[in-house]
């Protein structure tokens, strides 16, 4: 599996000198293995994703559809070229629902044009028709998340491999069960890690965790490698520098642009 970040800000996009190495488009994130391209979120990094040609299965997973997760869809130019059959899905809503949930959100009012009428290539489907869609190498799992309105994490395996997504999450002790047993011997976890633990004091009820928690839960863990991201638009570049010393082997803020093998 070929794990590619996109997109790691929470919130809104923050181009400036000072979010330069880390990235400043909110979040994207692309799963590449054995004919798939599973992407995670369109937010402002989904217009610098090249969608993989015609022979390719190539699925988006929406978490949840805050603005910050699907403002990019409009601005990736593959995704209107018809020769790219692709499928939406989430966890959160039906497809009819996903797919009035976009049309809403990209409709006059908020954008120039009725984006969703120049999808017709696109399949929105519920998720239970993507377990069946599943197949011996592809094996997709989901978990609800504790965030306003919703949200869901995903599980990706394939073969030895396995993937887990866990974006927006207000993580919770009455969680730990859960997520432990979801991200059991998973390979890569996508963790939100938006504020510092001093942060999240003042924070309840925004729907994210903090790097410390993120860091506890992997080193209670089994996992190998975690990935902390959605970081809040305030933290500058020398301010990721500066909480490295906190990260255990293993675990690395994510940083748009940053690929690795899972
Ligand atoms: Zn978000
Ligand atoms: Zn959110």
């Amino acid at each position: 599996m070929k794990l590619t970040v996109h997109g790691c800000r929470g919130s809104v996009p923050t181009p400036s000198p000072y979010t330069a190495k880390y990235g400043s488009h909110t979040t994207c994130f692309e799963l590449r293995f054995n004919g798939y391209q599973i992407i995670f979120d369109t937010g402002s990094g989904f217009q610098n994703l090249i969608l993989a040609d015609s022979t390719v299965e190539k699925l988006i997973l929406y978490s949840h559809f805050h603005h910050d997760h699907i403002q990019g869809l409009p601005f990736n130019a593959d995704l209107f070229d018809h020769d790219h059959s692709i499928t939406f899905s989430s966890a959160l809503a039906s497809g009819y629902h996903l797919r009035q949930t976009l049309k809403s959100y990209f409709s006059k009012e908020y954008f120039p044009i009725d984006m969703v009428s120049k999808l017709s290539h696109v399949l929105f489907a519920d998720i239970s028709l993507l377990k069946a869609w599943a197949k011996p190498d592809f094996h997709l799992e989901w978990i609800a998340l504790e965030h306003p309105g919703g949200c869901f994490g995903y599980r990706i395996s394939h073969g030895q491999k396995m993937f887990c997504y866990l974006c927006d999450n207000e993580f919770h002790d009455t969680q730990l069960d859960a997520i432990m047993d979801f991200i059991k011997g998973a390979d890569m976890v996508i963790w939100d890690g938006m504020f510092t633990g001093q942060e999240l004091a003042d924070k309840t009820g925004w729907g994210h965790s903090s790097i410390e928690q993120g860091i506890v839960v992997f080193n209670n863990s089994d996992i190998s490698a975690m990935i902390i991201t959605h970081h809040a638009p305030l933290r500058l570049d020398h301010m990721l520098d500066n909480l490295q010393s906190l990260l255990p082997e293993g675990v690395q803020f994510a940083k748009d642009q940053l690929s690795v093998l899972i």
